[in-house]
């Protein structure tokens, strides 16, 4: 679909574009290079700026190394949404051995919910940091003061 530049765009929801690992300045721009890939290189892999606004997508040395806390946050979360919901449909007791079935299944979801919860991770660190910006067709991103050439990207 082709969009006029000049009508003013409605804003894209927050959570969506998060949710969606858009960037954190446009809300339109992808974050990553690829689709979700079980390949932690091509799963991770990102582009330097947005394609679509040019933010910078890492604004200073070793800046998503914080997206630890975020993961370790949105796991335990997930433990405890399958831990609900795994109570709700299946039932848990400590007279049998359905809390242990309940790890297994939980040990299985996090697995394979990991590539996209470390893109999620991003995202939403990201996101904390860069504002979105109603102005990002005309203004450009600000430039991230503590970037050391050749010590990104580790
Ligand atoms: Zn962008």
């Amino acid at each position: 679909m082709k969009e006029d530049i000049k009508v003013p765009l409605p804003v894209p929801n927050y959570l969506l574009s998060t949710l969606e690992t858009k960037c954190a300045r446009c809300r339109k721009g992808k974050m990553f290079k690829n689709g979700i890939s079980i390949s932690l290189k091509r799963n991770m892999e990102m582009p330097d700026n947005c394609p679509v606004c040019s933010q910078p997508l890492e604004i200073e040395v070793g800046f998503y190394y914080g997206t630890g806390y975020v993961s370790y946050a949105l796991t335990v979360a997930l433990s405890v949404a399958v831990f609900v919901a795994y109570w709700v449909l299946i039932g848990i007791s400590i007279n049998d051995n359905s809390l242990y079935y309940y790890l297994g299944v939980n040990i299985v979801v996090l697995i394979l919910s990991m590539p996209y919860i470390m893109r999620l991770s991003r995202s939403l660190w990201l996101s904390f940091f860069v504002k979105y910006d109603p102005q990002w067709q005309v203004t450009d991103p600000e430039k991230p003061e503590r970037n050391i050439e050749g010590q990104m990207k580790n």
